[in-house]
């Protein structure tokens, strides 16, 4: 495990009730952070945070008025010394089907609300000279699929947006970096299979093997707390050079 101590630090987890998300707000609270659960969830945020000795806060990351009203100065999340950028949600459909109303709640909840809370977590972390900005992007990142427009769109977005932040903030302390997961075992996954099938017209069974794993050189998902670990080297000291990076985690599908 990384060498990590968060004492006295506070950790911003957005999407923490579940998957992913969940699995950093453990490791980081492991590691002595006071760890804020953030989700659209309350019974989600206020179960992990109660497991995590954290503060939940529910909030809905697609009301851009709401996310700036949780910004509020001296509030939770401007004074937050960790920053983890998670929350996240998939639609699938070819582009010609696809509902634009799904299309901007993507948007708004996987690149603008990032932003928002980045923008307000800044000045805190430049006043003491030390933060850590960490996005979960995905291989989807990097690469694209067909039928996942809006979530490569948001995705390709945010390693744009880590990257500008890691050049405006790594002269002050602050880095920012991404973290590329291919398939990782959550609930989000879980639900694409049935959608998956059905616009690839093959059976449900044959959905994990023939297309999560198909680019994969390694045939297994991913785990949450394998993505929590990544996570935690990002906000150690042994990763204070890793700066504008995208930290891969896709078995190899990248690769390729
Ligand atoms: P998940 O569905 O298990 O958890 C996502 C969490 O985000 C949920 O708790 C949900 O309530 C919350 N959320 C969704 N919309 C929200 C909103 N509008 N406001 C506040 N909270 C909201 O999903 P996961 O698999 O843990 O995904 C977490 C992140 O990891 C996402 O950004 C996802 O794109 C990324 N990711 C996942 C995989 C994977 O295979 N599961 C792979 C690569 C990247």
């Amino acid at each position: 495990m990384t060498d990590l101590d968060l004492s006295g630090r506070r950790a911003v987890v957005t999407g923490a009730a579940s998957g992913i998300g969940a699995a950093c707000a453990r490791r980081l609270a492991a590691a002595g952070a006071e760890v804020v659960v953030v989700d659209r969830s309350n019974d989600g945020a206020r179960a992990v945070a109660e497991e995590v000795g954290g503060l939940p806060l529910v909030l809905d990351l697609g009301d851009l008025a709401a996310v700036d009203a949780a910004c509020a100065p001296g509030g939770l999340l401007a004074g937050a010394d960790v920053l983890v950028n998670n929350a996240g949600l998939q639609h699938v459909a070819p582009v010609e089907e696809f509902p634009v109303e799904t299309f901007s709640l993507i948007l708004r909840v996987m690149l603008e609300a990032p932003f928002r809370l980045a923008r307000a977590a800044l000045p805190h972390m430049y006043g003491q000279g030390w933060g850590r900005l960490v996005h979960v992007s995905s291989v989807h990142g990097l690469r694209a699929s067909p039928n996942k427009s809006a979530y490569v769109t948001a995705k390709h977005g945010i390693e744009g947006l880590s990257k500008t932040l890691a050049l405006e903030a790594g002269g002050r302390g602050v880095t920012s970096n991404t973290v590329c997961p291919g398939y990782v075992r959550t609930p989000l996954v879980e639900g694409q299979i049935a959608a998956q099938a059905r616009t690839r017209g093959i059976p449900e069974s044959e959905v994990v093997g023939q297309v999560m794993l198909a680019a994969s050189a390694v045939k297994r998902l991913l785990e949450p707390s394998e993505v929590a670990e990544a996570v935690a080297f990002l906000c150690s000291d042994a990763a204070s050079y890793s700066n504008g990076s995208a930290l891969v985690l896709d078995g190899g599908w990248s690769a390729r």
